[in-house]
């Protein structure tokens, strides 16, 4: 198995991303050197780039730890929005107007009509 190593700058010949071009680091060293073209070095993923590493690695199905932190908050969102959903299940939202004009309905002993009112947030 190949020895990689991840280096801040290519130091040996011809100091770029094999695939790429690209000169900036980091940059995975693969230890290999081509008798023709020299020290074989593929470009590292950064905030600025995906890298030629990083493409390899999403071909691969794995994912950055920026796409992992991006998934993750999605779902927190989307837990406290089905946190929300659950909570407002069978409540409805009335003006104090409907309210009054609901109570006329359903008469002032709304509990004894198996209907429940809470005043949650009342406005
Ligand atoms: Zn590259």
């Amino acid at each position: 198995m190949p020895d990689f190593n991840l280096v801040a700058q290519p130091s040996a010949s011809p100091t770029k991303c094999r695939f790429c071009g690209d000169f900036a680091g980091p940059m995975i060293d693969t230890r290999v050197d081509d008798p023709v073209y020299g020290r074989i070095y593929i470009c590292a993923p950064t905030e600025q780039r995906t890298g030629c590493v990083g493409q390899i690695a999403q071909m691969c199905g794995l994912r950055s730890s920026a796409d992992v932190d991006l998934l993750a908050a999605q779902v927190e969102d989307l837990q406290g929005r089905l946190d929300d959903l659950m909570r407002a299940k069978g409540t409805i939202t009335l003006t104090w107007d409907e309210f009054i004009g609901l109570q006329r309905v359903l008469g002032e002993n709304t509990a004894a009509n198996g209907v429940g009112i809470f005043f949650d947030n009342v406005r």
